[in-house]
């Protein structure tokens, strides 16, 4: 079965036994340093975009209308890295947590074949010899599941999308 609740539960079982292993292990809530660096706007899934889009549709109206007016910005900021418009940058935590696409969970925990580690603090860590014991998750495994998810857009088309069909508060 390839569903995104499964991909959650298999990425979910990887970063609790490297927690387990590292209690103090950086990538927690709380920690939003990927979040105020992103290299691009994030792209996701169709149906990690259902599921950010349960959890953007449960907020405030007011907070909403905020993350509309971050998204409508990155749209024409040609600047990079950028802040992902759904943080709370004063609480530095994600507005949308338990709805996060799967990238923001598998950031500090899963490596790439070829590209490294994502996470520039846990990258220099391993530099300087640090958590040589860890077993990472797989991020090109990942990435093939996603695949199978249906369309991959950027945020900020996905929001476009919706916000034409009227279907906002
Ligand atoms: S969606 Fe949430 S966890 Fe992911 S980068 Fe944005 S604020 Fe951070």
């Amino acid at each position: 079965m390839n569903t995104l609740t499964q991909l959650h539960a298999d990425i979910e079982a990887r970063v609790r036994a490297i927690r387990n292993d590292n209690p103090d292990w950086l990538c927690r809530m709380g920690c939003d340093g990927c979040c105020r660096r992103l290299a691009e706007v994030p792209r996701l899934t169709a149906a990690e975009w259902a599921l950010l889009q349960d959890g953007l549709a449960a907020l405030p109206p007011e907070r909403l209308r905020e993350v509309g007016r971050g998204i409508a910005t990155l749209a024409e900021q040609p600047s990079r890295p950028i802040v992902c418009p759904l943080l709370d940058r004063s609480a530095g935590a994600c507005l949308v947590y338990a709805h996060r696409p799967v990238a923001c969970r598998t950031y500090g925990f899963y490596v790439q074949r070829d590209l490294g580690l994502y996470c520039k603090d846990i990258e220099s860590r391993v530099a300087g010899g640090a958590l040589t014991g860890v077993v990472w998750g797989n991020q090109d495994a990942v990435d093939r599941r996603l695949c199978a998810l249906g369309d991959t857009r950027d945020l900020t088309e996905w929001f476009a999308l919706w916000k034409e069909g009227g279907d906002m508060a």
